[in-house]
């Protein structure tokens, strides 16, 4: 039969040396391949002690953002559910009381937003979708977890911290990373 390649070698049968039975040369061999390994660099990084420097592209955990003065974005208009692929997002929309104008942007808000993490691709097209820069993926990653029930990310868990009261854990928040949304208003 033709060979496909030409990376076929001829079987050597011929019987071995009494080196060959000692094995003594084959295993200096292999030590020293293994010990010339250890002046070699490690292509392992020790995480999470060491970390590696994320793409400009990466996704990860969604964020849903507050304006500068501490303000919801979301005005639960629903355009990142319907973008989704996943149908990862769901929400409640509510109105705006009187008196709330501190805390929410628009006039109606999301009382309640869940992302399904176990369904999410981490494509980012409800970040695209959005008109208001209130959603965006993140550089965290989403915490490992044994329960499924862990995975439904809730506002308490989306939400970036208040610029007001904790302005060094909502820069954190933010990250590098920009909202892709051409119009923030
Ligand atoms: S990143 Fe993609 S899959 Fe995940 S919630 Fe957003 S649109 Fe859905
Ligand atoms: S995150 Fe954006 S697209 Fe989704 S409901 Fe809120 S404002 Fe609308």
């Amino acid at each position: 039969m033709q060979a496909l390649t030409k990376r076929a070698r001829t079987v050597n049968k011929k019987p071995m040396t009494l080196m060959e039975r000692l094995y003594l040369p084959s295993i200096a061999k292999g030590m020293a391949i293994t010990f010339s390994h250890i002046f070699k660099k490690q292509p392992t990084i020790r995480y999470p002690e060491q970390k590696r420097p994320f793409s400009p592209v990466f996704r990860g955990l969604h964020v849903l953002n507050r304006d500068a003065e501490g303000r919801e974005n979301c005005t639960a208009c629903g355009l990142c559910a319907v973008a989704c692929p996943a149908e990862a997002i769901t929400m409640e929309a509510a109105e705006r009381l009187p008196g709330e104008e501190n805390k929410y942007r628009e006039e109606k808000y999301a009382a309640k937003y869940e992302i399904n993490m176990l369904r999410c691709i981490f494509c980012g097209l409800c970040e695209e979708a959005c008109p208001k820069d209130a959603i965006y993926l993140s550089e965290t990653f989403t915490p490992a977890s044994f329960t499924r029930e862990s995975f439904i990310y809730g506002k308490k868990d989306l939400l970036i911290p208040d610029p007001n009261t904790d302005p060094e854990g909502y820069e954190k928040a933010r990250g590098e990373r920009q909202p892709t949304t051409a119009n923030p208003n």
